[in-house]
């Protein structure tokens, strides 16, 4: 790609543009932040470190959303993070209006890109900007479960000892407490993980998964996370931006795949030059089918409050 922008110059747009740059996914980063200079400073700060990590990527900043003309790729990161003790739909109304604006934006200054949402609650914000843009979704899709798998895969080289480079993870469903883990699809380099993990361990990884968000933002107080999510973000953008055809869990709008349609939220899909190539269809069983439809009524309930918003 030649010209990526992140809107949000916070933690998760700054570690993105970072990473960006470092792994030279384009030749230009704009950041777009409303608030005066600050991504100018962000901009430079990171294209000093251009002799350290090596990367010709060159890095703009701007309160001028004009800055994102002519990019193929936007990554969004604008909005309020949860405080602890709240859920990331507690800042849904705060989100949709800034969300709304900077999509005006998009459609006035980079109307032929595409658009990775990573703003919370990042399902019903994809929906948002899908429904607002009136684009394909090959064109508008969201970051949360290639996060949400890393926290997984990361408490399970934890709990087995075995390198975080073998296994492999999915989760599906809404980025909230309703995420659905997949533990009959992970394993270390092909063997289940069921082998070595017993089942009570295996419940307790699940739900320490759910809650591996509200866990850093109860550690760090004064934040949410940002690294892993920022990596996660880039994982994606590596995936489209060298065409590699990646499976990877994302949130994409739903046209029936699995029973459902009008609704944004994680399920695994093909990623390639094109965006969002295509949704994957999984066989789930009866618990799966149980928990991926908890998950679906609650992204639906926030869906339903956009309305009233
Ligand atoms: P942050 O407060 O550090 O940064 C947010 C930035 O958005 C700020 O710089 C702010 O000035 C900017 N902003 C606000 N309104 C804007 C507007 N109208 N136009 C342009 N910029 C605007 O927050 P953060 O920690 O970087 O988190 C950003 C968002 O990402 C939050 O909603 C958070 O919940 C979400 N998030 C999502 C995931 C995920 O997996 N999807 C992971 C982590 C964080």
């Amino acid at each position: 790609m030649q010209k990526i922008s992140i809107v949000g110059a916070g933690r998760v747009g700054e570690t993105t543009a970072q990473i960006l740059a470092e792994e030279e996914l384009c030749r230009e980063i704009a950041l777009y932040d409303v608030r005066e200079d600050v991504s100018e400073g962000v901009a430079l700060d990171i294209f000093q470190t251009a002799p350290f990590f090596e990367f010709d990527c060159r890095l703009t900043g701007s309160n001028d959303p004009a800055v994102m003309a002519g990019s193929d790729l936007v990554v969004v990161t604008a909005g309020f993070p949860r405080k602890p003790g709240m859920s990331r739909s507690d800042v849904l109304a705060a989100n949709v209006a800034i969300i709304d604006e900077v999509t005006d934006h998009i459609l006035a200054h980079a109307p032929h890109a595409s658009i990775l949402v990573v703003s919370n609650p990042v399902d019903t914000l994809t929906y948002r900007i899908a429904q607002r843009t009136g684009w394909a979704r090959s064109r508008v899709f969201g970051q949360a479960g290639v996060l949400d798998a890393s926290r997984m895969a990361a408490f399970i080289a934890e709990e087995t000892g075995f390198s975080a480079l073998d296994i492999t993870t999915i989760v599906l469903g809404g980025h909230g407490d309703t995420m659905v883990p997949m533990p009959r699809y992970c394993t270390i380099n092909g063997v289940p993980v069921s082998n070595f993990i017993a089942p009570e361990r295996l419940d307790a990884i699940i739900e320490r998964t759910r809650k591996g968000g509200a866990e850093i933002l109860a550690l760090r107080k004064n934040s949410s996370a940002y690294d892993a999510p920022a990596a996660a973000v880039a994982a994606m953008v590596d995936a489209i931006s060298n065409d590699r055809k990646r499976l990877m869990p994302c949130v994409a709008l739903l046209e029936g795949e699995y029973g459902e349609r009008d609704i944004a939220m994680g399920v695994p899909c093909v990623l390639d030059e094109s965006g969002l190539a295509r949704v994957v269809e999984l066989e789930l069983d009866d618990r799966e089918r149980q928990d991926f439809e908890h998950s679906v009524a609650a992204v639906r309930a926030d869906i339903q409050r956009l309305a009233e918003l």
